[in-house]
């Protein structure tokens, strides 16, 4: 960052974001920024740096990250190396900021996935998908992208609810509804969990 130069406000980076999100990746400005990203061996912290050096932004990202966790280290490295952002929380949010549809998509996408293929083996695509959206959260400053979030929690939290007792049922009266819709959140059973009623007929 050349001196005298001011950090960009949470609003300002709120407006690159909404010129930004959805239409270009992070690879993508790299790349029209001729910012150069290259990968190293490095330990254990931190999973990604960028320097100047002889008139030229490079940024180097740990070898063996998740797409997950090398998508989310290049947009920070960005905001450093592109946006001149000092702070590392501010960097952070425009990591996350211009994550955040591409994951609630990929989120819905594997509820929806599960829900068609009626597949309990789904259930760790969801979980991963949620946590890597839940991740954002702390991060995000776009009030809206928040609220999303929350409502994203409190709908799983009810389809867990609506498992509960379901399974309640099942224990107290012997109800075995099948339905597809419910199937995709953890059964008790697979929890190591046995209703009443099988220990009963064994
Ligand atoms: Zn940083």
């Amino acid at each position: 960052m050349e001196s005298g130069q001011v950090e960009i406000t949470q609003e300002r980076l709120k407006q690159i974001v909404a010129t930004l999100e959805r239409r270009v990746s992070f690879d993508q400005i790299a790349s029209y920024k001729n910012i150069e990203i290259t990968y190293e061996e490095l330990g254990q912290q931190p999973k990604g740096f960028c320097e100047h050096f002889d008139g030229q932004w490079y940024i180097c990202l740990k070898q063996g990250l998740t797409e997950e966790e090398r998508e989310i280290t290049l947009g920070h490295e960005l905001a450093h190396a592109w946006l001149h952002i000092k702070n590392d929380s501010l960097a952070e949010s425009f990591a996350a900021e211009m994550l955040f549809e591409k994951r609630l998509t990929t989120f819905f996408e594997s509820v929806k996935a599960s829900i068609e293929n009626d597949a309990e083996s789904r259930n760790d695509r969801i979980l991963e998908s949620f946590a890597s959206l839940y991740l954002l959260q702390t991060h995000l400053i776009d009030d809206r992208k928040k609220g999303m979030v929350n409502a994203v929690i409190i709908g799983i939290g009810a389809v867990a609810l609506i498992r509960l007792l379901i399974a309640g049922a099942q224990v107290f009266m012997g109800w075995n509804p099948t339905s597809k819709g419910l199937s995709w959140m953890p059964s008790l059973s697979s929890a190591g969990y046995t209703p009443a009623s099988q220990v009963a007929i064994s």
